[in-house]
């Protein structure tokens, strides 16, 4: 496609991107200009796809530096001031190794947003990235063939809008905390003593492989393996000093400074850690201190099982009564009993 379909094209996508988007919305082309806002040294936060303030400002600050108009709106001048960054649009080509662009930028996103990570989303389609596709692409039931054509872009976008999420959550802003069941599914140990020990959240033993949305509205501060018996563990931050952890995950598909809402996936079930059988051990920390979940959960009733949990799917940990010091560093943090 020449140079002026990309830009006419661009400049369509962005004006729908500017008046549509609800400020909590991410999108691959946000994603990308993010990342050529980067590559510019004018933007230094996360690779969210969320067009905020951040995004917004770093975009005045290069679009003054060019001398361009300042309104913080990343148009067809702007995306041609930022060169081989700024283009070409995602979906104007089939991509593959060796190409580089806003296009590989939003890719890069997309599958980082699946949990296909590609090392960093950095415009650039290196083996990595390639690999990444290829496996998406196998557990999509698509040819892997490691390239980014129609059919792989339409699987990504789709699967985009399904993962949005549809309630929302975290309550009002000014109403109490609450938050939603991270998984669908039976609900097994609850917080407080078991077996002489203290358990500090709540156990849904579900199958390896469940999707783990955010409780509610908030921002990732971990994302991670923690040695002290969670294994792979995602902390989001919300309102009112509030945390919510999830633990003994499969997989960790939520990074670092994401925003996330009630439902987002933040990564899949599994057994690592401390941990004798795939579920999901999930706790609301205050302040630093493990409370009892359940009070704040919604339709906290609707899934309870009644009778035993399965046996098997409950975790092991050391025999400590004591819940872990708010001060632990979230890399190390113990599990006193999960
Ligand atoms: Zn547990």
């Amino acid at each position: 496609m020449p140079p002026f379909r990309w830009f006419v094209l661009a400049a369509a996508t962005l004006m729908a991107l500017a008046a549509a988007a609800p400020a909590q919305a991410w999108s691959p082309d946000v994603a990308a200009l993010q990342v050529a806002l980067r590559a510019n040294h004018v933007y230094t936060g996360a690779i969210d796809g969320v067009a905020g303030p951040r995004t917004k400002g770093a975009t005045r600050r290069f679009q003054r530096r060019r001398g361009l108009r300042a309104d913080g709106v990343a148009g067809a001048r702007t995306r041609r001031a930022l060169g081989r960054r700024g283009r070409p649009p995602l979906g104007s080509r089939t991509m593959r190794v060796g190409h580089e662009g806003w296009d590989v930028a939003g890719l890069q996103f997309l599958l980082a947003r699946r949990g296909f990570t590609s090392g960093p989303i950095d415009g650039g389609f290196g083996p990595r990235t390639g690999g990444a596709l290829r496996r998406y692409q196998s557990s999509r039931g698509l040819a892997a063939d490691g390239v980014a054509g129609r059919s792989t872009l339409a699987a990504l976008r789709d699967r985009d809008r399904r993962a949005r999420p549809r309630r929302p959550s975290g309550g009002n802003a000014r109403g109490p905390v609450k938050f939603l069941r991270p998984v669908r599914g039976p609900q097994g140990d609850g917080f407080g003593p078991r077996w002489g020990r203290m358990h500090t959240g709540i156990d849904f033993p579900v199958p390896h492989g469940t999707r783990v949305g955010a409780a509610g509205r908030g921002t990732t501060t971990f994302a991670g393996y923690n040695s002290g018996g969670y294994g792979n563990l995602v902390i989001v931050r919300h309102r009112g000093g509030f945390e919510t952890w999830y633990a003994h995950l499969a997989s960790v598909t939520s990074w670092p400074g994401e925003r996330v809402r009630g439902g987002t996936r933040i990564g899949l079930v599994g057994s690592t850690g401390r941990s004798t059988g795939p579920h999901l051990h999930f706790e609301v920390r205050e302040a630093g201190r493990p409370i009892d979940p359940q009070p704040r959960l919604l339709g906290a009733s609707a899934s309870v099982i009644a009778g035993p949990v399965p046996s098997g799917l409950e975790c092991t940990g050391a025999r400590d009564r004591r819940p872990p010091p708010p001060t632990a560093s979230p890399a190390t943090a113990q599990l006193p009993a999960c």
